[in-house]
């Protein structure tokens, strides 16, 4: 989201207030030295939810930041962020770790286009730690059908994904070739689905690495309408 003006997003906040929600900090862990994940308490009855939607945190005066909650849980009142802490000094990172429980911070509820396919036989969701939020929420939502879900995360502190029970294929950072390698393996199992349009991509995280993937599984003949793609972050840009 675009910096604007203290003045421009003082109004939006009032015009769209029916859209923000004062929610409460209710548990902080620190996954790792750079993931927090945050549990957030509101009144969320009357909010809709969908997997990979995002919500807007505003960080200062002038700055919005997106986020994706999961275990998004309407009767509970509660939802869960993952925070990535790439940078201490970054505004967005920076307001993360200065949250301590009991906190009031003002969220824009979560909205976005329509990214989960429920039709999909197979759910395969690609990112990096930006994604673990919008994966476990993908992944809640196909538990609860008969389908498949797998992932493949690039990340710095791997063993992450036992502590998120986010269990799937992952390569250390910068590997693009570990990326390609562990994609060709699933789209070689499951030539069949592929080719029936049943397997849907995710891909999220760093907008630069996630054309490369969409441009490879399109080479490898995987149906533009199966591959969702969301950049969450751009080397030199600020809050997407
Ligand atoms: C729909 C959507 C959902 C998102 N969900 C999540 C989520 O659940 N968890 C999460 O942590 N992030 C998520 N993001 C990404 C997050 O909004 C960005 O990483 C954001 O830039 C962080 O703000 P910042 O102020 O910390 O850094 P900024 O001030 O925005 O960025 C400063 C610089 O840091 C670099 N940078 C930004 N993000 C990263 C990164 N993650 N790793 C390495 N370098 C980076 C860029 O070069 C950028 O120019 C999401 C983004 C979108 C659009």
């Amino acid at each position: 989201m675009p910096s604007l003006p203290k003045w421009i997003n003082d109004t939006v906040e009032n015009v769209w207030s029916s859209k923000f929600k004062t929610c409460t900090v209710l548990h902080i862990e620190n996954i790792s030295d750079h993931l927090r994940c945050i549990r957030f308490t509101a009144d969320l009855e009357d909010v809709h939810f969908e997997p990979a939607y995002a919500i807007g945190i505003r960080i200062n005066d002038r700055d919005f930041r997106n986020y994706s909650p999961f275990n998004f849980n309407k009767e509970a009142g509660t939802f869960d962020v993952v925070f990535h802490i790439h940078d201490p000094e970054a505004v967005g990172s920076n307001f993360v770790t200065q949250l301590s429980i009991g906190d009031s911070v003002k969220i824009l509820m979560p909205r976005g286009k329509r990214f989960f396919e429920s039709n999909a036989k197979i759910h395969f969701s690609v990112g990096d730690e930006t994604s673990l939020g919008s994966s476990l929420s993908i992944k809640e939502a196909v538990e609860k059908s008969s389908c498949s879900y797998i992932c493949l995360h690039e990340l710095e502190e791997p063993e992450v994904l036992e502590t998120l029970k986010l269990y799937g294929y992952h390569t250390q950072k910068n590997n693009t070739m570990g990326i390609i390698e562990s994609l060709t393996d699933f789209l070689q199992e499951e030539k069949q689905a592929i080719y029936n349009n049943d397997v849907v991509f995710y891909l999220t995280g760093n907008g630069e690495k996630m054309s490369l993937i969409r441009k490879f599984l399109k080479a490898k003949e995987v149906s533009p309408k199966c591959i969702k793609s969301q950049a969450y972050w751009i080397k030199g840009k600020k809050g997407l």
